[in-house]
């Protein structure tokens, strides 16, 4: 018999949703802004153990020292306007006081120079560049073109996922470290003949070859996640989400994210492309994993047959029936399709999202999960 699709239903939640004047918004602005100042001030007093060494190249600390100007006096805005329209003062206080303690240890006139790089140090730079830049671009992607309008920004479960969010990113040098150990074993099967063909590819053929040949390696990675046993349970962390938007896509166990970034290098390492073209595949390898997982009901078109979109990423997340282990793909469906694991109802969407047996709903529960003798 035909599997009878449902619509998925998110009853509307006004208490969690934003309303304008109820003193929440600048609240939590506040809050995030003050708490992110203070990070990232920590971060310029120790740039050694608190920023990543790779993404020190890529960024001027002296020029992002001007928007942490602005995530101060905007945070100390924010709380006084909570105390103007006299609600959720508490939530202004505890903004305005991060602000000053950010003040206090020296603020955005921490003097800037060079720095020793540490093998080892905790991605609190990682953590704040792609927190701010994320909040902005993909909670406007999902305010503009929500697939669901009813689900709230604070649904059920954000606090865990911004924790997740919060420990993947600061972990961003070990998971290099590993990567490039990992990727050190493969020495014997780097070919120069190869790379120097690689790099004589146009820029857009080596992107598409690193996605074809990284989506492979990815593909394998997950399928087998889902297929072995013993490794499940470190996946299902990932499948507990029930509800989808860019933070979701964050919940990994730690095991998990260790094994795919590193197994991911190996084929960008063997392939030897141009740096500009490693640049454009990890930027859109990175952009892509938030974009699968938002609440996005943009229609793809016929982008839909050549990428990975929301609504399949969406399916590979569905605890029902006719999608479980279905489109491990991470890039293309292309190879779903091959290997026979595709899915993709277009008229339709999941309606209910998750494990069919339930994780525990913490941290630490999902973290030992996968070690337990009963599971
Ligand atoms: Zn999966
Ligand atoms: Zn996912």
């Amino acid at each position: 018999m035909e599997y009878q699709y449902k619509t998925r239903e998110v009853t509307p939640n006004p208490n969690k949703a934003f309303a304008i004047g109820d003193g929440r918004i600048s609240g939590y602005a506040s809050i995030f802004l003050g708490a992110l100042s203070l990070a990232a001030v920590l971060a310029y007093l120790f740039p050694s153990y608190l920023t990543t060494t790779e993404l020190r190249a890529a960024y001027d600390a002296r020029a992002l020292q001007d928007v942490l100007k602005y995530g101060m006096y905007f945070s100390l805005f924010f709380g006084a306007v909570t105390f103007l329209i006299n609600k959720r003062k508490r939530m202004g206080a505890v903004g305005i006081a991060l602000t000053g303690a950010s003040f206090a240890l020296g603020g955005y006139m921490i003097p800037v120079g060079p720095v020793e790089p540490k093998p080892l140090s905790l991605g609190i730079d990682w953590l704040i560049l792609a927190f701010l830049g994320s909040t902005v671009i993909f909670t406007s992607l999902e305010k503009l073109f929500p697939k669901y309008k009813e689900q709230v920004i604070l649904r059920d479960e954000w606090g865990l996922d911004f924790f997740y969010f919060c420990f993947n990113h600061l972990l961003i040098s070990a998971v290099i470290l590993v990567g490039n150990y990992v990727v050190s074993h493969f020495h014997f099967a780097a070919n120069a003949e190869v790379q120097a063909a690689v790099q004589g590819l146009p820029l857009m053929a080596q992107l598409v070859l690193l996605i074809i040949c990284a989506d492979f390696v990815l593909y394998w990675e997950h399928r087998l996640f889902h297929e072995v046993p013993r490794l499940w349970p470190f996946h299902a962390v990932h499948h507990s989400v029930e509800t989808m938007d860019w933070l979701a896509g964050s919940r990994s166990h730690v095991v998990q994210t260790f094994i795919e970034r590193s197994l991911a290098m190996i084929p960008l390492y063997l392939l030897g492309p141009d740096k500009a073209a490693l640049d454009l595949y990890v930027t859109f390898a990175a952009l892509q994993a938030i974009v699968i997982h938002c609440n996005l009901g943009i229609p793809f078109g016929p982008l839909k047959y050549l990428l990975v979109t929301p609504q399949y990423h969406h399916w590979h997340h569905s605890s029902e029936q006719p999608a479980i282990d279905t489109n491990y793909s991470a890039h293309t469906p292309l190879f779903d399709r091959l290997f026979g694991t595709y899915h993709m109802p277009t008229e339709h969407w999941p309606a209910e999202y998750g494990t069919t047996k339930r994780l525990p709903r913490t941290f630490f529960g999902q973290f030992f999960y996968p070690f337990r003798k009963d599971v």
